[in-house]
């Protein structure tokens, strides 16, 4: 069978993606790739490719630009089955209501999808294929989710061959890896706590790739494209310290590339980072999210006081490691002076790197709930039906415009020292177009320097994500 993933933008790869096109190229199926805004006659190659089926994964920011789509792809291409996937199908079955629509599959879906397609192909019933929702006779089925698969070895690599076409991923020279699934932790305004309750019962939730094994897929990677730094997307890199020796053995040796990752501040100590920076490492990305203790804690379920984070960032910037942070602002209960000791405290940390987002309260998870029970939803537009992220708050806040203008200008002003009462000053004037663009600006420059690439390449994969956003936005008609 021919299976088509199509991607709205061109961000990063999807590795989900890529797993998923591997097994089913493994399976004897073929598979095939476009980037939705990319692609000039998008409608005319999806014909000449022939697909029996299109396969999205759905973020919940998107979920409305892809039940747009799936609607006009169905009507063009009626007998071409759409299929769904990705965490928001995982916690939201409701988007399986959409008629469009023909099957969608839960949780980690490559066992799934290999199971559907032998079942498409030789018309058998696929009604009790387990992690696949289905509907039937207007009415929706949400099968069992499966066990979960106890060694990640056993799945063959990642195919990313797909995205080398396009010159914005070839651009990029850090490319993004993956060496292990789950998360220990449960941040209140996080999926994963919920993802490890639906599959409480069905296997070890945490789990890695040998050593080995992400050696071997970076190297097999490095034929095909240009890698300078790798980038391990992992939710936390480190969640076993026997792997960590694992690693230390061979990493360097095998593969010697600079890396950087994810880790929180409470696994930090100074001889984990000796390790990982003797193996390799050169940034890490940290979720700081409030630069207030009670915040940070109590709001947001991230356990470390200010002092700890301050010890983390001395040992990391003594190892030469670069920092970049996750930022939230708009919380519940936070006033416009505690997000501006949010950023303080990036600068206190040095960080030339940030990203700050307007707190999204997501469906189902505790950190909504609490919103919900205060009633500190700004409008009845729940976040289901956003269409992209926003840019003013959604949870009730005083001076909603001052923070506005403060996520404009968050990662400008990280790289500035201007005291509290020239920031206060500037957010209180509507400025909004200049912040628009120095943000825009320093976008560009921090993704510049984040994937260490020229100017030009820079400008290229900047145009193309802006050719993203406004291909989003012409499809919504505003
Ligand atoms: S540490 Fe990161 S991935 Fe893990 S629960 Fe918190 S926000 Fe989610």
């Amino acid at each position: 069978m021919r299976f088509l993933f199509l991607q709205d933008t061109i961000d990063s790869e999807s590795i989900g993606v890529a797993y998923i096109s591997s097994v089913l190229e493994k399976a004897g199926h073929q598979t095939g790739l476009f980037i939705t805004s990319l692609e000039r006659d998008l409608f005319s190659k999806i014909k000449e490719f022939n697909p029996d089926a299109i396969l999205f994964s759905v973020v919940i920011t998107k979920q409305e630009y892809y039940n747009r789509l799936g609607r006009i792809l169905k009507d063009i291409f009626p007998r071409t089955r759409i299929i769904a996937g990705g965490p928001y199908i995982t916690l939201n079955h409701s988007f399986a209501k959409n008629d469009w629509l023909d099957f969608a599959i839960a949780g980690e879906g490559e066992d799934a999808i290999v199971e559907l397609a032998e079942s498409l192909q030789n018309q058998t019933d696929y009604r009790k294929i387990k992690n696949l929702i289905y509907r039937e006779g207007g009415e929706i089925f949400v099968n069992e989710l499966r066990q979960l698969r106890e060694n990640l070895d056993e799945l063959p690599l990642p195919d990313r061959r797909k995205y080398l076409k396009y010159p914005s991923f070839m651009s990029l020279s850090v490319k993004r890896f993956i060496s292990g699934r789950g998360c220990p932790y449960s941040c209140t305004f996080c999926f994963t706590r919920k993802l490890r309750d639906l599959y409480r019962d069905k296997g070890r939730y945490i789990r890695k790739h040998s050593a080995e094994r992400v050696c071997e897929e970076i190297n097999i990677m490095r034929r095909d494209a240009v890698i300078r730094r790798v980038h391990f997307s992992d939710d936390i890199f480190l969640t076993d310290r026997k792997w960590l020796e694992e690693f230390y053995d061979i990493y360097p040796e095998r593969v010697g590339l600079p890396f950087q990752c994810n880790l929180t501040a409470n696994i930090i100590d100074e001889e984990t980072i000796r390790l990982l920076s003797e193996c390799g490492l050169k940034g890490v990305g940290i979720g700081l999210e409030s630069g207030v203790e009670r915040i940070r804690s109590r709001i947001l379920g991230k356990r470390f006081t200010n002092e700890e984070i301050e010890n983390v960032s001395d040992i990391l910037h003594r190892y030469k490691v670069e920092i970049y942070t996750y930022n939230m602002i708009a919380l519940p209960d936070e006033t416009i002076d505690d997000a501006i000791e949010t950023l303080n405290l990036n600068r206190r940390m040095n960080v030339r790197i940030t990203q700050c987002n307007i707190a999204i309260p997501f469906e189902g998870l505790p950190l909504t709930d609490m919103v919900i029970e205060q009633s500190l939803l700004t409008d009845n537009t729940f976040v289901s039906e956003m269409k992209r992220r926003p840019e003013s708050p959604i949870i009730k806040v005083d001076n909603p415009e001052q923070f506005e203008r403060l996520f404009l200008l968050f990662p400008f002003m990280v790289r500035t020292r201007f005291g509290n009462n020239i920031i206060k000053k500037l957010l209180r004037i509507p400025f909004n177009f200049l912040y628009r663009l120095l943000h825009r600006i320093t976008y560009f420059l921090n993704m510049k320097r984040y994937y260490d690439i020229s100017l030009f390449s820079g400008f290229r994969i900047f145009m193309d994500i802006r050719r993203g956003e406004k291909y989003l936005r012409s499809f919504f008609g505003k």
